[in-house]
């Protein structure tokens, strides 16, 4: 009896076909062409009633068609980039418009430029049938008749016959082109559609037997490449067996339609006709149902003409997991009885069921065997970073390299404090290091609940604080943010990765950040408190300057520079003019006060690459690389100005203090590098006993006399 399908199953859908290339939008491109004829038809009757043409017209002409009959021909010969190929006939279309009346002035249909109308319509015949074309054509010579007579131009119908076969005769060469560049295509594109047909959606778990050697390798892009090769080679495998099935059975064809869950759709996988880009055998109406019921309810099902089997179906499943169904037909009638035939194909239908168990175990493992190099690779590049920043740089460029990001940011946290700051980016990140990460923003809300964000389409977040308020406008299309976490301590950090485009970072890609983190969070964690513990022996507590030790260290250095380059360096020594009275008027917890504010002072009017460091008490000692007598003058004096002017209040209290400053250069005031601070603190000691609140610079050595004398 006819198994037929249930009426309450929802019909079978079968997606043997490749998807289109690229979306049309055939209003747009309608749209464009009209607009453009509208004006060309305008710019004709403007014509007709204007003044004569000038002769340059001709030529402006005669151009225009050499280039529009070279690009014609490209395009026809499909040799051009696919981007200007696709759109090519509207957009020809539109283009020839204004051809279209230069005809008319430079000699109507004795124009050479007749030829444009003839290649697109040929163009149009090509790609959307001759019917199509015959059409276009039409139009054309309709359009110039009338034009021609509206401008009282005679017709010459020997002429246009001519025209006709020159044009076709022309065109024959890259039509010919075209039909073999289609056809390659067309395979390529089927052999594709089948290995995703036979991948469904277990995208995720394959990858080739090609070794991988980079972190790079583990980018979804290049995992996809891989699957690709892996998944033809399972294809070639399955068809030799259905085809082997197919000669014991005596049948036409055997068919295996794996099941995609996702989807609920069938779709032919692999098919014993040898050559067929799709099962050639195969009756979709009648067929069909049965195949998606077999493989729903899990019965086998045929189809037989008086007592003899033409069809069976039965499903492919091991345990619970649904592969597939097994399908074969014969339209002679197979040679088994109907119950026979049906035990047959179940027998082959578990048979495929292990093949396939097995394929997929293969796939599995050799995604792993392959992607731990990648991973050691990985943590090799990481180990042999030598600074903190370096080591930084070295986990942002591999997290893009293992995913299909455009930037990364590694985030240092601070559990107890719930505060954060951009440590490292990745090369032409926006973020830039040293960003504090905003309480309220996406990162910090991560880091806190210590759980990974993916936004695979990121554009939802649009306007959306990621890091901070103060972070640079970008395209934002994917994102992940992924905490690095330490046992006991919690969330020490966050790797964050961006992508332009949506849907490009993969859950499997997060899942490579997430291992990186793993291999990155304890030499990161071991790294940050070095770099804290070295922080914090060279800074002073109170005021947040350098503190005595590391002036010394940085004076040695600085000059030694200096030495080297031949290019000069200054210090500049500074007191807080009486600031016992500060201490004996407000208190001491006043004085503090107003040495952290003039510390601020200090930093806000200094670059980078100076070195600010409180020396004693209220002295400040500032080192400027690369720095004239001159110009560290110029700086003394903007820094006296900025404390002068920016009184401290305290307790309610306003309090006034000016500074003094001396000045010495290398080498300018001293050849001796140990001579330079005293050298500087005397001329503080002149401004000091010039009246304070100025800058002195320490007078230029005499020559032939030491600057110590
Ligand atoms: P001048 O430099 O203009 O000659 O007068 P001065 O009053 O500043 O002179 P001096 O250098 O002798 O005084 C420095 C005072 O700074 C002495 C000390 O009480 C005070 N001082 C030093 N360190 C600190 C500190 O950390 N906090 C506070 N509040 N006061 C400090
Ligand atoms: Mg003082
Ligand atoms: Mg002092």
């Amino acid at each position: 009896m006819l198994g037929r399908p249930s009426p309450e199953t929802a019909p079978l859908r079968i997606t043997a076909e490749a998807p289109p290339l690229a979306p049309r939008r055939p209003l747009l491109r309608a749209g464009s062409v009209l607009v453009a004829w509208a004006v060309s038809i305008g710019a004709l009757y403007a014509l007709r009633h204007g003044p004569a043409m000038p002769g340059w017209v001709s030529l402006v002409a005669a151009t225009t068609n050499a280039l529009a009959l070279g690009i014609g021909w490209l395009a026809s010969a499909r040799r051009l980039p696919r981007a200007i190929h696709e759109p090519f006939v509207p957009w020809l279309l539109a283009a020839s418009a204004p051809l279209f009346l230069l005809i008319e002035v430079t000699g109507g249909l004795r124009s050479p430029a007749i030829l444009v109308p003839g290649f697109v319509a040929l163009g149009v015949a090509w790609r959307g049938g001759l019917r199509q074309g015959a059409v276009v054509a039409a139009l054309w010579v309709g359009a110039l008749v009338a034009a021609g007579a509206a401008l009282h131009h005679r017709l010459d119908s020997a002429w246009l016959i001519s025209v006709a076969f020159a044009i076709a005769s022309l065109a024959l060469v890259p039509i010919v082109y075209a039909r073999q560049a289609v056809a390659a295509e067309t395979k390529a594109r089927q052999r594709l559609a089948r290995v995703e047909g036979y991948l469904s959606d277990r995208r995720m778990t394959p990858l080739g037997s090609e070794a991988i050697v980079s972190p790079g390798d583990l980018k979804s892009e290049r995992q996809a490449q891989f699957q690709t090769a892996e998944g033809l080679r399972h294809i070639d495998a399955l068809d030799r067996y259905l085809r082997d099935v197919r000669d014991t059975m005596g049948a036409d064809e055997v068919v295996f339609w794996r099941f995609h869950e996702a989807r609920q759709t069938q779709r032919a996988a692999a098919w014993s006709t040898e050559g067929a880009s799709a099962p050639r055998y195969f009756e979709r109406e009648a067929w069909g149902p049965l195949v998606r019921w077999a493989a729903e309810s899990g019965q086998v099902q045929a189809m037989s003409d008086a007592g003899v089997a033409y069809f069976v179906v039965a499903p492919v499943r091991d345990g619970t997991r649904v592969h597939g169904a097994l399908s074969i037909s014969s339209r002679a009638g197979l040679t088994h009885t109907p119950d026979g035939a049906k035990r047959w194909v179940s027998r082959h239908a578990a048979h495929a069921a292990v093949l396939l168990d097995l394929l997929d175990l293969r796939r599995e493992a050799s995604r792993h065997l392959l992607s731990t190099p990648a991973l050691v690779k990985a943590a090799e590049r990481l180990q042999a970073a030598k600074t903190t920043d370096a080591l930084g740089i070295a986990i942002c460029q591999t997290a893009i390299e293992v995913t299909s990001a455009q930037r990364s940011a590694l985030i240092r946290w601070d559990p107890e404090h719930e505060t954060g700051t951009v440590m490292a980016v990745s090369r032409g990140h926006v973020l830039a290091p040293g960003l504090a990460i905003e309480g309220d923003s996406l990162v910090a809300e991560q880091c806190a609940m210590r759980k990974v964000l993916h936004k695979e389409d990121a554009r939802v977040l649009r306007g959306a604080v990621i890091y901070g308020r103060e972070e640079g406008k970008r395209e934002l299309g994917g994102l992940a943010v992924v905490p690095l976490a330490r046992a006991e301590i919690g969330v020490i950090g966050a790797i964050v990765i961006e992508g332009d485009q949506p849907d490009t970072i993969t859950r499997r890609e997060v899942e490579n950040v997430n291992l990186l983190g793993v291999i990155a969070a304890r030499s990161l964690e071991t790294a940050w408190e070095i770099e804290e513990e070295w922080r914090k022996a060279r800074t002073d507590p109170l005021t947040g300057l350098s503190n005595r030790r590391h002036f010394d260290e940085q004076l040695q250095r600085i000059v030694s520079d200096a030495l080297a380059h031949g290019t000069p360096a200054s210090l500049v020594v500074a007191d807080v003019d009486h600031f016992k009275r500060v201490n004996d008027t407000y208190g001491h917890e006043a004085g503090d006060a107003v040495l952290k504010a003039v510390a601020r002072v200090f930093l806000d009017c200094l670059r980078a690459e100076d070195v600010c460091a409180r020396y004693g008490g209220e002295e400040v000692a500032i080192l400027l690389p690369e720095t004239n007598v001159d110009r560290a003058v110029e700086v003394a004096e903007r820094v006296r100005k900025a404390i002068a002017a920016k009184p401290v209040t305290h307790g309610g209290r306003t309090i006034s203090v000016t500074a003094s400053f001396g000045v010495a250069g290398y080498p300018e005031s001293t050849a001796l590098r140990d001579a330079l601070f005293p050298t500087a603190d005397r001329a503080l000691y002149e401004a000091k006993a010039a009246g304070r609140d100025r800058v002195k610079a320490a007078s230029a050595p005499v020559h032939g006399r030491t600057s110590q004398s």
